[in-house]
């Protein structure tokens, strides 16, 4: 089959991979019918996240069950599904107290209770590298989905792949963010990062009546298209000061939520913070962390949904202690909240394909990382074809 394989830094190929097949009677096989790049994608093709070997990635991806284990009984031959982009077995202890990114038995090899190691993370996601389960991913037009039961969820017929795709991941992270921060109708929120995790917490924060949704970032298309596709109040922070213009927005005080919707390649990375990386052995940097303990209120909630790969200098501690902050970070539990969500796009409370700005080819993958990563042509969110 064709997939789209990490060769090595900023060197994505379009490669013939052998077919996945059913290994376990828990297992389930996936035609892929759509598929789409993300921002976590970008860590791996920048180097941030170490991948040695050639790699399938993608974590983002629906299509027709094909075969299933003898095991499964949830879905079947011909059900249309969306797969959640951690993978859990639903049954450890972890996946049984609804921490599914946190599942004990989906990456065996480099799993562990210390966490946030070179060597050490989590449960296993798909297409992220040997550190997160070595699974092959959906930027192809098979894949294996171990744990099917606990992961495939059916979607219907009547709705196109674009309208149900980011139930993946993007859809779910942005809720993530929204409910671990605990947002009630007319509280004020600001999202750091308006790309495609940005736009979908901008879009939900309006849908669980904030008051006022705001979203920041350093290019102008991606505030435009925030303006536009969330009806978010906007700040290009390349020409205005984001934490001004929030505070006056909030009579002073900042917001009561404040996302993080960038990760550790804030501003991609200015040379004397790569500088001070090297000796610190820190990946990247956490701006947006700064800018989200600045923006909100004191007492307020900040959700940390861009990713961080290394522990990082000068972590604003006092600042947090101080201003008596509620902060939560990680992976989005999508198996916690993907059954409401389906729900809330089948009765068209949100729309999620407006913010697709390209549709290629699986063959055009090189292309669309390379402007994916670099901003260009006005692209925010790429959805491949595995059969075009
Ligand atoms: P993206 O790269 O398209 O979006 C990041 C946006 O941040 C860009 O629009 C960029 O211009 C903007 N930005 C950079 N520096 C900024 C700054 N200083 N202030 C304001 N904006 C700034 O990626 P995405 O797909 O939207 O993903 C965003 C982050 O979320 C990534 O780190 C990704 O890895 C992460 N992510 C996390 C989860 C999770 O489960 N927690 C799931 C999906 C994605
Ligand atoms: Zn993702
Ligand atoms: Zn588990």
């Amino acid at each position: 089959m064709k997939a789209v394989v990490f060769k090595t830094i900023k060197c994505m190929k379009v490669d013939d991979v052998p077919d996945p097949k059913i290994q376990l009677p828990t297992d389930a096989l996936v035609r892929v019918t759509s598929t789409a790049i993300c921002g976590s994608d970008l860590h791996i093709y920048n180097g941030y996240f170490p991948q040695l070997k050639p790699f399938v990635l993608g974590h983002e991806f629906m299509g027709i069950i094909e075969e299933v284990g003898a095991e499964v009984q949830n879905v079947r031959r011909g059900d249309r599904v969306v797969v959640p982009f951690p993978i859990s077995c639903g049954q450890c202890w972890f996946c049984a107290s609804s921490f599914p990114t946190h599942c004990e038995r989906s990456n065996p090899r480099h799993y562990g209770p210390e966490g946030g190691l070179l060597s050490q993370k989590g449960g296993a996601l798909y297409g992220y590298t040997e550190l997160y389960g070595g699974y092959p991913g959906g930027q192809a037009q098979w894949v294996r989905v171990p744990y099917a039961d606990h992961g495939a969820r059916k979607v219907p017929d009547d709705l196109k792949d674009e309208q149900v795709l980011f139930l993946t991941d993007i859809l779910p992270t942005g809720y993530s963010g929204l409910r671990w921060a605990n947002l009630k109708p007319g509280e004020t929120v600001a999202v750091f990062g308006c790309g495609p995790v940005g736009l979908m917490t901008l879009k939900l924060a309006q849908v669980m009546g904030a008051s006022k949704v705001i979203g920041v970032d350093i290019l102008s298309y991606r505030v435009e298209m925030a303006r536009r596709a969330a009806g978010a109040l906007v700040v290009d922070a390349s020409k205005t000061d984001p934490i001004q213009a929030i505070r006056e927005w909030t009579e002073g005080r900042g917001v009561d939520v404040c996302v993080d919707a960038v990760g550790m390649e804030s501003d991609r990375t200015r040379f004397f913070k790569k500088v001070a990386n090297i000796f610190h052995l820190q990946r990247g940097n956490i701006t947006a962390i700064e800018r989200c303990f600045s923006a909100v209120r004191r007492g307020g909630r900040v959700s940390i949904l861009g990713v961080y790969g290394t522990n990082y200098d000068n972590f604003p501690v006092g600042q947090w202690f101080d201003k008596g902050l509620r902060v939560q970070a990680g992976q989005a539990p999508v198996q916690n909240y993907i059954d409401e969500l389906i729900e809330m796009v089948v009765s068209k409370k949100i729309r999620l394909d407006d913010i697709i700005t390209h549709k290629l080819p699986l063959a055009e993958a090189p292309h669309a990382y390379d402007i994916f990563n670099r901003k260009k042509d006005g692209c925010v969110k790429v959805v491949l074809d595995p059969w075009g």
